[in-house]
């Protein structure tokens, strides 16, 4: 059973160096979302939708993890699966730094999708709309990411947990999109006590039983070792 499920959002990776969506100087600012992030823009225009998900892959593969990722790998050490930890990034800090019971949400930059076959493999560092994919051959191939308007990964095992878990905790998210923006209520609804873990207050910090405030790097770490302080060493 999950005792406690960790929803992760762009705020985690900032600090080490894979900028937030809306934060001043993030994706938004150089990129309208309308024009990179939706299954339109992708039929509008893939060469400036591979070119802005090439960029962003190199990056994320340079990226090393910080404390905060490492922090939520030593949770997962201690508790196993009572731990599930729901991501929005794309990144795949949290998997570099030990975490492996993660749930990508809204897919990953590592990841090749087919659309007409729905095959999916590893990304090469650079897509271009006329690579073809390797198991129908159509020139189909796409980012493995969950763009706006599409449906994320994972819901019924995300609502399960959300429905047996103990804690909920929010981390670098700031609540803006769903469905991930309304877990906190469906936890709370099914008993759950809420943290929120964030640079400033998200759309949904009232929503939270508690708000800590301050750098991921800082705060998790000090959470996570409150946590494993409580829990029952056998
Ligand atoms: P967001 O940009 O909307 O919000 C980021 C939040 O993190 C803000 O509330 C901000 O105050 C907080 N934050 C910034 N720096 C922080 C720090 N050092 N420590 C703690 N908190 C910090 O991001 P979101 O809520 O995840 O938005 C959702 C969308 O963003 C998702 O669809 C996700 O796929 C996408 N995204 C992912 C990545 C990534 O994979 N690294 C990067 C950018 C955007």
């Amino acid at each position: 059973m999950t005792r406690i499920v960790i929803l992760t959002g762009a705020g985690i990776s900032a600090e080490s160096g894979l900028g937030t969506f809306r934060d001043a100087g993030g994706l938004w600012a150089t990129h309208r979302l309308e024009d990179v992030a939706t299954p339109e823009a992708f039929h509008r225009d893939p060469v400036l939708v591979h070119q802005f998900y090439n960029a962003r892959r190199q990056q994320a593969a340079a990226a090393i993890p910080n404390a905060a990722h490492k922090a939520l790998a030593r949770l997962e050490a201690t508790m196993g699966h009572d731990v599930l930890l729901v991501t929005q990034n794309v990144d795949d800090l949290h998997e570099k730094a030990g975490s492996r019971n993660v749930l990508h949400m809204h897919g990953r930059l590592a990841g090749a999708l087919c659309h007409v076959c729905g095959h999916r493999w590893i990304a090469p560092p650079e897509m271009r709309p006329e690579d073809s994919c390797p198991s129908c051959r159509a020139n189909a191939t796409r980012p493995d990411v969950v763009w706006f308007g599409e449906y994320p990964h994972g819901m019924d095992r995300i609502e399960q947990a959300l429905s047996e878990a103990a804690m909920f905790a929010a981390i670098g998210t700031s609540g803006q999109v769903y469905p991930a923006a309304g877990f906190v209520m469906q936890a709370r609804q099914c008993g759950a006590d809420t943290v929120e873990l964030n640079l400033e207050p998200s759309e949904t910090s009232s929503a939270f039983a508690q708000t800590r405030l301050g750098k991921a790097s800082e705060i998790v770490s000090l959470w996570v070792d409150e946590l494993l302080d409580s829990v029952p060493q056998g």
